[in-house]
């Protein structure tokens, strides 16, 4: 699996040991260890993934953030954010960061994260069918099947549940649910996706299966 990432981190060590990981993965890899050579890198030579500090000198990750995403930059944006810091990972979702991780994790952590985001940022072609659990859903026949039964979903409902499953284990917030699965028409703003979840999880019948963060979003589990 290729992909490029850009780490914008302050801590020398933790910087350091970053690269050396995502360098062991054959992953390529730019840093910066202030926020305004990450900004201009972020802007100037987009990566897959930016792996975002919130505290730095000079420009902070929330503007980066914001900068990045107000000049259209598709790169996927993970904040790391230290412990008990709840109201920053809800900025940072805000502002357009599609997850976060708590300082301390563990290198395996991050590298399973990371893998699961540039499967997501492969091509969409490539992935035809989901499974998550015994729900299966096929994006070319428009099926959506549970324990091999049916389910009836509205054209909503089954871009929304395709959504979840490409996205499995990560984060995503109402804004980026309005923003991917109903573009520019937001009926009702984020009151609506979580009518769509709740639809979802009831025709499903697995309640379980895409869980609620409070403050932030939902999350698909992982079966
Ligand atoms: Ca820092």
């Amino acid at each position: 699996m290729s992909g490029s990432i850009l780490i914008v981190e302050d801590e020398p060590v933790l910087l350091r040991g970053l690269r050396d990981t995502f360098v062991n993965q054959g992953w390529d890899v730019a840093t910066a260890s202030d926020g305004e050579k990450g900004l201009e890198l972020a802007l100037t030579k987009p990566a897959d993934v930016i792996l975002l500090d919130i505290m730095l000198p000079r420009v902070n990750g929330y503007e980066i953030c914001r900068a990045v995403r107000e000049r259209g930059v598709q790169s996927a944006i993970l904040m790391l954010t230290a412990k008990g810091q709840e109201e920053d990972v809800i900025l940072g979702l805000n502002l357009g960061a599609d997850d976060y991780l708590t300082k301390p994790f563990s290198p395996r952590e991050l590298v399973a994260r990371m893998k699961a985001i540039f499967r997501r940022t492969e091509p969409q072609e490539r992935h035809s069918s989901f499974s998550l659990g015994d729900v299966m859903l096929d994006k070319e026949s428009h099926d959506v099947t549970v324990g091999g039964k049916p389910v009836e979903l509205t054209a909503k409902e089954f871009d929304l549940l395709a959504f979840f499953m490409a996205n499995t284990g990560l984060v995503v917030s109402r804004d980026v649910l309005l923003d991917r699965v109903w573009g520019q028409e937001y009926p009702g703003g984020t009151r609506t996706v979580d009518v769509h979840v709740a639809q979802l999880r009831r025709k499903l019948g697995r309640p379980d299966l895409i869980r609620t963060l409070r403050g932030t979003g939902y999350k698909a589990m992982p079966q």
